[in-house]
């Protein structure tokens, strides 16, 4: 009865809306920098993945959610790319690609999208160019499209943006996408943050290749040059075959691709670098058009059976363990360096350190280690010992 089905239509917007309020509350929390919401933070993650652990199946060793991480410099079309495969994911399920072959495919029902704004911590907050950018998934029901700040002191990637992604898998977003500006050195931290990493390129590019801009082709899982349409059809192909010269002289770690890749050798999205079986094979190169679609299927092809061999090999399970290790650190040198700086006390030694190590009074290692002295008397105060 049409009038039955309008008040589950209701119910269920209504029920989504609420959901992602409280998605939106949870990522602003985690972003806060306030120490009691910091706090609140901790306790809100804890509970999270607490009760989700209770809920997963412990024989159940599958990742069941998948994270991409895109980069690219400004103007390459990361929001149009973005946009694009969104929508082409968020439409196969529409189709009931579902079952194809008779096994199940990875076809997320709900996409999220995380985009670290670089500009954003000149205002404090985040500018809404790229939600208004992305427009159409951003009211797509089943898409969750939140631009979030980057923190300074971490370079293009925001410090939370790790947290922000893990709450939107709690949330159920099966796909979490991460987009980032730049090609520089600070986001190759992206890469830990990511299942796969995705590098879009710009036809007639090839200042990636060189520099401080390597370091971030080398983390690439899959390197895409995008708008491979209308007259820049032509040069989108040289700078692809350039790309793909070039990622032969790369190796990844063992253990990540080389064997999927060789099975799928006869695949145009594959890079056609052969490899002896067991070696890592390069990156694959990818033509696609965000504006037409071309190549977008081929793309979420390479991205589906990367995430198939990964998690059949155990490598992305023992990516993530990695991952988890390296945002531990990152957090605890994140908060040292906090507590150096507000404790007037600390922050006290550490000027007349430096005023010791300006008048060579000192070696710098030494006066890391009084520094490191006077952190741990403060902590021993606070703790009452
Ligand atoms: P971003 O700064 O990397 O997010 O790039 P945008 O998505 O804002 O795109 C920058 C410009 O490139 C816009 O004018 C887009 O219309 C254009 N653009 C994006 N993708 C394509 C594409 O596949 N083909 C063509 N011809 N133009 C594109």
């Amino acid at each position: 009865d049409i009038r039955a089905n309008d008040v589950h239509n209701e119910i269920d917007d209504e029920k989504r809306m609420r959901q992602r309020i409280a998605l939106s509350k949870a990522i602003t929390l985690v972003e806060s920098k306030s120490p009691t919401r910091r706090l609140m933070a901790d306790v809100l993650l804890d509970r999270l993945r607490k009760s989700a652990n209770l809920d997963k199946d412990k024989s159940d060793n599958s990742c069941d959610s998948f994270r991409l991480g895109i980069a690219g410099p400004p103007g390459v079309g990361k929001s149009t790319f973005v946009e694009a495969l969104g929508l082409y994911i968020l439409g196969l399920q529409k189709e009931g690609a579902n079952e194809a072959n008779g096994k199940s495919e990875f076809i997320p029902e709900k996409l999220a999208v995380l985009c670290i704004d670089p500009s954003s911590h000149v205002t404090g907050g985040s500018i809404l160019g790229d939600k208004t950018r992305m427009l159409n998934l951003s009211y797509h029901p089943r898409a969750y499209v939140r631009p979030s700040p980057s923190s300074g002191t971490l370079g293009g990637l925001g410090a939370y943006t790790f947290d922000a992604a893990s709450l939107c898998e709690l949330a159920g977003y099966a796909l979490t996408i991460v987009e980032t500006v730049g090609v520089g050195q600070s986001e190759v931290e992206l890469a830990e943050c990511c299942d796969l990493f995705v590098l879009l390129l710009a036809p007639g590019g090839g200042d990636e290749l060189q520099g401080s801009k390597k370091g971030i082709i080398e983390v690439a899982d899959v390197l895409v040059v995008n708008k491979a349409d209308g007259d820049l059809k032509s040069v989108a192909r040289r700078t692809a075959s350039e790309y793909k010269k070039a990622m032969g002289l790369l190796r990844k770690p063992v253990g990540w691709w080389g064997s999927a890749q060789d099975k799928s050798s006869k695949c145009e999205t594959s890079s056609g670098h052969s490899t002896r079986s067991g070696q890592p094979a390069a990156p694959p190169v990818l033509l696609v058009s965000a504006k037409t679609g071309f190549g977008i299927p081929e793309l979420f092809k390479t991205i589906v059976s990367y995430k198939n061999y990964t998690q059949t090999s155990g490598y992305l399970e023992e990516k993530r363990r990695k991952q988890n290790r390296y945002w531990m650190w990152k957090y605890l040198r994140e908060r040292l360096l906090e507590t150096t700086q507000q404790d007037g006390r600390v922050r006290k030694k550490a000027e007349k350190i430096e005023h010791d190590l300006d008048s060579g009074l000192i070696a710098p290692r030494n006066a890391a280690g009084e520094l490191w002295s006077s952190i741990v008397d403060s902590t021993d105060k606070y703790n009452g010992s």
